[in-house]
């Protein structure tokens, strides 16, 4: 059975409900509420629709059984490991679209919406989906979170790779969102889509900066990619926060706060979507944990994931996230100066 979160949230999404079946029953889709009219004269008067509600202050952020509820959403069965392209994919973009809405992050995708829609290496469309909370006194320096949504299919679910990171970006955003004052810097999210046929997504989006998120102003890029296994190793990592970079030092201090996370800082990676982030010499904190067994193998399923732990990880980052966008630290200087690297 579903949890009543679980449903809850699969609820909300208009349109996709179908692709979320119970005991094989067709998902209910839901009734939108009586439209309240204004005034029957005259007859052109628009009808007014309650607005929505907003989700901010529906849970803790990293609360540990609210974010299974959602990675189970995100990996379950009849989404299939949101293969690009398919129903699954664009189920789980209605489901991310739906809670940076509810946050009531910025749309920063194509038009006025959240999607910046491509083309897969298979000719398939599909989009990543960019939200942003704009900072209060430097705006035009922008921390992004990122992490891709797709996996592989054909029974492949993806829990850890990469349910796991998004729903750790989808808290961070909450926990932004939350916030009485917004950080100084700007904190976007994207998350990608294709990025299992080679990181598509994120070589689309670097190449087409969405208006929103230019990548001159963007400081530092932090990628969420397989949270959802500390328990396999006993360790996540945090590529790319070498000696001289600004994440460094504030890492090594959240470090302290979690006693059961161990976190192996630096060292570089060129697998993920950061990839091309550091091609364009933003610097990136990638964060990962190794997964033993199910690395790309059908076991990886919500069954297998460290809750407890993948909630602590995702609150590092996300305190990594706003100590950046509040840093004294000029991250423009200290991009320029050492892009990337900085060992
Ligand atoms: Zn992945």
């Amino acid at each position: 059975m579903l949890s009543a979160v679980h449903r809850a949230w699969l609820l909300l999404v208009v349109g996709c409900a179908a692709a979320y079946s119970e005991d094989g029953a067709k998902a209910e889709t839901p009734k939108a509420k009586p439209a309240k009219v204004v005034s029957v004269k005259p007859a052109a008067e628009p009808v007014k629709v309650e607005a929505p509600k907003s989700c901010i202050d529906d849970a803790k952020p990293f609360d540990p059984v609210v974010m299974r509820a959602r990675l189970e959403a995100l990996a379950a069965p009849e989404l299939d490991g949101r293969a690009s392209g398919t129903a699954g994919d664009q189920a789980a973009r209605a489901l991310i679209a739906e809670r940076f809405r509810c946050l009531g992050l910025a749309p920063g995708g194509d038009g006025d919406g959240y999607e910046q829609a491509f083309e897969d290496s298979n000719g398939a469309a599909t989009a990543n989906l960019v939200g942003v909370i704009e900072g209060s006194s430097k705006p035009d320096e922008i921390i992004l979170v990122g992490a891709h949504h797709d996996h592989l299919g054909g029974g492949f679910l993806g829990a850890n790779d990469n349910a796991s990171g998004v729903v750790g970006l989808l808290a961070i955003a909450q926990a932004v969102a939350q916030r009485e004052t917004k950080p100084a810097r700007t904190i976007a999210f994207v998350t990608f889509g294709a990025e299992e046929q080679g990181l598509v997504g994120s070589m689309y989006f670097t190449r087409n900066p969405p208006k929103a998120v230019p990548l001159d102003n963007v400081v530092q890029y932090i990628n969420l990619d397989m949270i959802g296994s500390h328990a396999s190793k006993s360790s996540v990592f945090a590529f790319g926060a070498f000696a001289k970079q600004p994440a460094k030092k504030l890492l090594e201090k959240l470090d302290d706060k979690f006693p059961k996370v161990h976190l192996g800082i630096g060292g570089h990676s060129v697998r993920g979507d950061h990839y091309w982030f550091c091609k364009k010499t933003i610097p990136y904190v990638f964060f990962w944990t190794p997964d033993n067994r199910c690395y790309h193998e059908k076991c990886d399923t919500a069954a297998k994931i460290d809750y407890a732990r993948m909630a602590d990880i995702a609150q590092i980052a996300g305190g990594l996230a706003t100590s950046l966008a509040e840093t004294s630290v000029d991250l423009v200087a200290s991009k320029t100066k050492i892009g990337c690297f900085g060992r």
